[in-house]
């Protein structure tokens, strides 16, 4: 037989994959993957199910359906006050994961470098590989993932076509400040780059902290490609709608791959998003405060028992320092002892990061999910007690 594209051939399945399916397997409480429990707004799911009956059942233009994209400049416009041409400037993917590889494989030339900042979310790498580019990797470590500026500066060069920026960021949970992102505009401006924006927590940052868009910032408008999931917004990441926000030049490359990709989304889901954008922003700026109070008690939780939290100033996910409770194996075999003897599952911060020579990843850090129900955190918590004898 010949080989598979080596490329993608030489990954493994995708951890979120890996550690679902093992608490499955061993009835753990999955505080591993993304998925939010609890959350989901039910006339959101009655806008679609009456959009799934009543049709139309045929492929929507391969930009989303007008009412979608209309409701997006008007959310682009009231959250981050960027005034955008719905006809030109929105597109709808399905899924961020979508809208990244669409911007990826529309962007990258091969022999492109690609800046990217550890740790990572796992589609980004395959996908920049397999489109030829080039990764250049500066890497954040815990336990307070600060910004090597000098680094970051030197991974840039004449060759960068762009840099791919999760703010915030997963699964470390920071939120990029004005004054980092300041820091990164000057070097996309500097080297005539773009810059890939996944921005999917854009409405989950803590404790007053703002979000901002790169895009924003002086200078950006025309560079930056902002990408958003409504599975987030909406706590619904089932549905698989994403977004895209960029300038006219840039979208229309964009939209080429897109075009080859998913050319379309479900209609149903689409309408679903756009009636929650039109009329339940409320719950949209509820959600981080609810998030918060399940943060805040899974830390508890886990302090007691011997872990460190470290701080989580957006997203869904906590990331807590293992090591106070003395272990000695890895985090990726620490999360699956969890999971099969204690019953709770979380994903290990190692497979968010490449092996490079000398740079050791960080193998004392592992990742739970607190966007679950009030009953699964204190279950979660509950077996934790148990098994380390709290
Ligand atoms: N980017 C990040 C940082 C994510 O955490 C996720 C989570 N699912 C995605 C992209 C993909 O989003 P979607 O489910 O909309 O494809
Ligand atoms: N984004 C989610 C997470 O980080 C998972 C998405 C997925 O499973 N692909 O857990």
């Amino acid at each position: 037989m010949k080989p598979a594209n080596s490329v993608l051939s030489s990954y493994g399945t995708t951890i979120f994959e890996v550690m679902s399916r093992l608490a499955q397997e061993h009835g753990a409480v999955n505080l591993g993957q993304g998925a939010p429990e609890g959350l989901e707004p039910p006339d959101v799911m009655a806008a679609a199910a009456r959009a799934m009956v009543e049709g139309p059942h045929q492929y929507p233009s391969m930009w989303g359906i007008p009412v979608l994209r209309q409701a997006i400049a008007v959310h682009e416009k009231a959250y981050w006050g960027q005034d955008v041409d719905w006809q030109a400037e929105v597109m709808v993917t399905s899924g961020a994961t979508e809208a990244l590889a669409s911007c990826l494989f529309g962007l990258i030339e091969p022999g492109d470098e690609v800046v990217l900042i550890e740790p990572l979310y796992d589609s980004y790498l395959p996908i920049i590989r397999r489109a030829g580019g080039i990764p250049r990797m500066v890497r954040l470590n815990p336990p307070d993932w600060t910004l090597p500026r000098e680094e970051l500066a030197a991974a840039f060069s004449d060759k960068t076509k762009l840099i791919l920026l999760n703010t915030p960021q997963n699964p470390c949970a920071k939120v990029f400040t004005r004054d980092e992102l300041d820091f990164i505009a000057g070097l996309v401006e500097a080297h005539d780059a773009y810059a890939v924006c996944d921005e999917v927590y854009e409405h989950l940052t803590f404790d007053g902290r703002p979000h901002i868009p790169l895009m924003t910032l002086p200078g950006m408008r025309e560079r930056c490609l902002r990408i958003g999931s409504f599975g987030k917004v909406f706590s619904l990441t089932n549905w698989k709608v994403g977004y895209i926000i960029a300038g006219p030049a840039l979208m229309g490359a964009v939209a080429k791959a897109h075009q080859f990709l998913n050319f379309t989304t479900p209609i149903s889901q689409q309408a679903g998003f756009a009636w929650g954008l039109t009329n339940r922003d409320d719950y949209v700026r509820s959600l981080p405060g609810i998030l918060e109070g399940r943060r805040d008690r899974l830390a508890d939780g886990l302090r007691t028992i011997g872990f460190a939290p470290l701080t989580a100033a957006g997203t869904y996910f906590l990331s807590v320092d293992v090591s106070p409770l003395g272990v000695n194996e890895d985090d990726a075999a620490f999360c699956r002892r969890l999971t099969t003897e204690a019953g709770v599952a979380a994903v290990p911060l190692s497979a968010f990061y490449q092996d490079r020579p000398g740079l050791a990843r960080p193998s004392q850090t592992i990742r739970f999910c607190f966007a679950k129900t009030d009953e699964a955190i204190a279950e979660a918590l509950a077996r934790l007690e148990r098994y380390f004898g709290g």
